[in-house]
């Protein structure tokens, strides 16, 4: 699905990721953590081509392709889906709207014909009522005076009406209550599948509980330099981070 090799990036200049290497196989689930300001975030907006995040050497190969090669809007249509750890708010632009034109595009890429506006509508009312949230958020500005937890749970309905095959998850639980976790956890475990994979970015150990992942990685100045399975997430929830100084240095 995703082969990370010896990545550097930079963002304005200054080195954030330093070879860093993942691979994640078709199915599974892979967990990040790490210190703030570690490059986490960076991470993901590298591997979704956000303006400004600059790889400068390395690899990273997405289902066969060149990733780095691709235009962002490409890497959507072919099933990246990043959950911001800060969701933009587009006063203006139909919530409904948006996921329309992305669903389009990402059916049209993939050669499934158009939905109807009646299919969609379907669709999508059984997305918002599988995230908890009320079918009228469809009719608002995207994340337009949503709250914070309106906002974590409008992304990941944008993330099932997509049906990605790399789902990036960037501290999607941070600020949710204990509810909002479930649902978000819900969705995530309702989209498992073979041909589907994750990469879930967290503070807290608490959210692994619910989304049971495959591998944990520890993040740390710009390098994975850590792996193991869940107990690693205890581990660190117990120890904190200062232990693998070591490693990191
Ligand atoms: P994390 O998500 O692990 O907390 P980030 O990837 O957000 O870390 O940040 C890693 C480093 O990159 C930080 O020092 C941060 O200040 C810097 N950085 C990230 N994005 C930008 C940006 N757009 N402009 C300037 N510096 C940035
Ligand atoms: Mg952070
Ligand atoms: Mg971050």
């Amino acid at each position: 699905m995703l082969n990370i090799s010896n990545l550097c990036a930079s963002v304005e200049d200054k080195a954030i990721l330093r070879q860093l290497s993942l691979e994640v196989k078709p199915g599974e689930i892979h967990a990040i953590m790490g210190p703030n300001g570690a490059g986490k975030s960076t991470l993901g907006n590298v591997l979704s081509g956000r303006p400004g995040y600059e790889a400068t050497s390395g690899s990273v190969t997405f289902k066969g392709m060149n990733l780095l090669d691709l235009e962002p809007e490409v890497r959507a249509r072919e099933g990246l889906f990043l959950a911001f750890q800060y969701p933009v708010e587009i006063p203006g632009v139909s919530n409904m709207e948006l996921l329309k034109a992305a669903v389009d595009a990402r059916r049209a890429h993939t050669g499934q014909e158009e939905l109807s506006a009646i299919d969609f509508m379907k669709m999508a009312r059984e997305a918002s009522k599988a995230v908890d949230l009320d079918p009228n958020f469809l009719k608002r500005g995207v994340n337009e005076g949503f709250s914070g937890g309106e906002k974590k749970r409008n992304e990941i309905m944008q993330m099932m009406l997509m049906e990605p095959s790399l789902c990036i998850l960037d501290e999607t639980d941070s600020g949710l209550d204990i509810d909002a976790l479930q649902v978000v956890a819900r969705g995530v475990n309702a989209m498992r599948a073979e041909n589907r994979s994750f990469i879930v970015v967290t503070h807290y150990q608490r959210l692994l509980d619910f989304i049971v992942p495959d591998y944990v990685h520890v993040l740390a100045n710009g390098r994975i330099v850590k792996s193991g399975d869940k107990s690693l997430a205890l581990e660190l929830e117990a120890k904190g981070y200062s232990w693998l100084e070591n490693e990191v240095a």
